[in-house]
């Protein structure tokens, strides 16, 4: 089952985990930049005022269902996803997929030296990972062709853009002619993560659908990017009442 679903103007694919991961597999023998972006609910608000934004979303090979918010609001629309497919999972079945296929992957984004040491714990973890090369993520605009240069230079198949949305998203798709990686993605903080200076929540927070509760505990900061998630909740209402 291959169905997009629509939410708020954005097309979310209808795939399991499994068979987003063996789309993405498959998109990386193409010869095209093909592009994954994985919208929660917050990037679904931002594409709602930014149309540009939303088409550059609708433009991508796969777009995964990253939030547990967007599943419940497929699942008020009537038109329930299979299940949650966060970005960061998806990110870490590549890493071990390219560790054992042989392809390299670059890490680009967060703030210097993050990528880097994201590099060394995963080849700590996956001794046959090859990363192409790693870029943080906070630069100019006339850096762009540099940046482009040195990710191609790289030779790397898969690009891990982790710059936040929409910039991550923007900047790949802007510059997907210029890329000869074959497949790349749009990962918000995962280098942070990887690096270790952000934990993912415990899995029995993910297993009960309350990632979302645990960020916000440990980075109540965020509580102003957090309303985008009851605000989404209350616009898909809506939306299904005026039936659009
Ligand atoms: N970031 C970046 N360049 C920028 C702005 C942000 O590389 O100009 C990085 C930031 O350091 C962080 C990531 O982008 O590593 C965004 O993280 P955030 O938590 O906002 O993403 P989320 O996972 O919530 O989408």
């Amino acid at each position: 089952m291959n169905n997009k679903i629509n939410i708020l103007g954005v097309n979310i694919d209808n795939l399991s985990f499994n068979d987003t991961f063996e789309k993405a597999k498959s998109l990386i023998e193409t010869n095209e930049t093909d592009m994954i972006f994985t919208p929660n609910p917050e990037i679904i608000m931002l594409a709602r005022n930014d149309e540009t934004f939303e088409n550059i979303l609708n433009s991508a090979s796969i777009c995964t269902p990253d939030g547990i918010g967007v599943v419940y609001g497929a699942k008020i629309l009537k038109t329930p996803l299979v299940e949650r497919v966060a970005g960061f999972d998806l990110a870490t079945a590549l890493i071990e997929y390219a560790s054992q296929a042989g392809k390299s992957i670059f890490l680009f984004g967060a703030a210097p030296n993050i990528a880097d040491t994201a590099a060394e714990k995963l080849i700590e973890k996956h001794s046959t990972l090859k990363i192409a090369g790693t870029r943080n993520g906070y630069f100019k605009d006339e850096e762009t062709p540099e940046i482009i240069e040195q990710i191609n230079q790289s030779n790397a198949d898969i690009l891990f853009a982790c710059l936040g949305a929409p910039k991550q998203e923007k900047w790949i798709y802007e510059n997907r002619d210029k890329l000869n990686v074959k497949l790349a993605l749009g990962l918000g903080g995962a280098l942070d993560v990887f690096a270790g200076n952000v934990k993912r929540a415990p899995k029995i927070f993910i297993k009960l659908n309350l990632e979302w509760f645990y960020r916000l505990l440990k980075q109540p900061s965020r509580i102003g990017r957090f309303m985008a998630l009851p605000k989404f909740m209350i616009t898909v209402m809506r939306s299904k009442k005026i039936g659009r």
